[in-house]
């Protein structure tokens, strides 16, 4: 199965957001790895819009984690880029906010070390000149599904 996709430009990320948000049957834990700037809020910002959230996507650079609750889902957006130490994954309360409900997007997880959670599935943005390539691995049988829809959507 295809697990690689060209992402032309910022409108092919969202879009691939959107794809994403569309495969969602509950919650899940997604983890989103790249360089600064490979897109990894982009993406989040349109998985978000197409779960029906209607305000701005703010990058979680600072606060570490970002909230939102659209309908009866709820979903924590997290950038461990400034993380110092794994144990503060403790006091963000990270492992507390799971449940089969609950949707987690972690930009810069390699920063949680052992103590993240396992994922579902697993989405790496690489650039490509001025364009950007995404690639991804499934982990439970519930990422293969996401997965799957992932390989519809990029038609490579
Ligand atoms: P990250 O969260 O990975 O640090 P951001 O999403 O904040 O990255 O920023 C990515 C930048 O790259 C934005 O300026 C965005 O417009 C741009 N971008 C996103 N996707 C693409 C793409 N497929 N091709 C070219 N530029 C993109
Ligand atoms: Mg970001």
């Amino acid at each position: 199965m295809n697990n690689s996709c060209f992402l032309p430009d910022e409108h092919a990320t969202l879009a691939f957001g959107t794809c994403l948000a569309h495969a969602l049957q509950e919650g899940g834990i997604i983890l989103l790895r790249g360089d600064l700037g490979a897109g990894k809020t982009t993406l989040s910002r349109g998985l978000l819009r197409a779960l029906g959230h209607k305000g701005a996507v703010k990058s979680p650079t600072y606060t570490l984690v970002e909230p939102y609750e659209i309908g009866a889902r709820k979903i924590f957006h997290y950038d461990l880029y400034r993380l110092n130490d794994p144990m503060e994954l403790e006091y963000l309360g990270l492992r507390d906010f799971i449940d089969s409900q609950t949707l987690t997007l972690i930009e810069w997880p390699e920063k949680g070390g052992t103590l993240l959670p396992q994922a579902d599935l697993d989405l790496a943005l690489v650039v490509e000149g001025p364009s950007r390539r995404i690639n991804w691995q499934a982990h439970t049988e519930y990422g293969q599904q996401l997965a799957a829809a992932l390989a519809e959507f990029s038609g490579e």
